[in-house]
């Protein structure tokens, strides 16, 4: 389960299709194991920007300086995101080729030309990649202020 709110998820959409035609990517910030809540998200430099298909490396000098903003505190890095531009959100054979790190949480944002001609993040999944059996699972996004909606009050 990855719990990130609507105004985190907006932002990378943001910049998924700020990236556009590029790939666009970031870090994920936040806290827990089994229920992964992402408080804060980065966006970083794609050093491979540019390249053919399915490329993105984040910048390491983003990913340093937010470990050691995060050095002895609750919250760590939880995950990356980044984007495709040929609308899919699922993880590509290079991506799971290069899933080094099995404990981080994958977010690929699909972004495509909507009909008004501009780029458009189209659907966003969650994904835990496993390099070795060369296979992804699905993880499932809630997002918390729909969860809130979930009470007493609210059942027919
Ligand atoms: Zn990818």
């Amino acid at each position: 389960m990855l719990e990130i709110g609507a105004d985190l998820l907006a932002a990378v959409a943001d910049a998924a299709e700020a990236a556009f035609p590029d790939e666009g990517c970031g870090l994920l910030v936040g806290s827990g194991r089994r229920i992964v809540r992402v408080t804060e998200v980065v966006t970083a430099p794609n050093l491979r920007r540019g390249e053919a298909s399915d490329r993105f490396e984040l910048d390491p000098r983003i990913r340093f300086a937010t470990e050691r903003r995060l050095r002895g505190g609750d919250l760590r890095i939880v995950g990356h995101w980044h984007s495709h531009p040929d609308g899919s959100a699922r993880p590509s054979a290079s991506d799971l080729a290069e899933a080094w790190e099995p404990d981080l949480v994958w977010l690929i944002v699909g972004v495509t030309i909507g009909f008004t001609g501009q780029a458009q993040a189209i659907q966003i999944l969650a994904h835990r990649l496993d390099r070795v059996a060369g296979r992804s699972h699905p993880v499932p996004l809630r997002l918390p202020e729909k969860s809130a909606c979930n009470t007493r009050g609210f059942r027919g």
